[in-house]
């Protein structure tokens, strides 16, 4: 990625951090992910993954190995920008629910 390119890349992830945009879930068995409030979506982040060779991964990007909301994430971390709130099963459904809803189901009528 040439210079320019890459400071693109790293302003735009970090002018996303705004204060309570990033929430880091805690499970009681170990399980942690980043639930980020963006401007117009909500998504997940997992970093640190021991067991596949990319070790984050972002529920937005399908394309990109690195993209600009775990760079972003991993800023927010790393200045301590994130809040912490443990989950339960419960609470991943929800915020699973939240991120994936259901398509509409198509009338027979359409
Ligand atoms: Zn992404």
């Amino acid at each position: 990625m040439p210079f320019d390119d890459l400071l693109l890349f790293a302003n735009a992830a970090i002018n996303s951090i705004k204060p309570g945009s990033f929430i880091h879930y805690v499970t009681p068995w170990g399980h942690t992910e980043y639930e980020v409030i963006g401007s117009t979506a909500r998504y997940s982040i997992i970093l640190d993954m021991k067991t596949t060779p990319i070790p984050y991964s972002c529920t937005l990007s399908e394309t990109h190995i690195m993209c600009k909301h775990i760079l972003a994430t991993l800023i927010a971390r790393r200045l301590n920008r994130c809040s912490m709130r443990s989950a339960g099963p419960n609470d991943l459904a929800v915020i699973f629910a939240r991120q994936f809803p259901i398509p509409e189901q198509k009338t027979a009528n359409e």
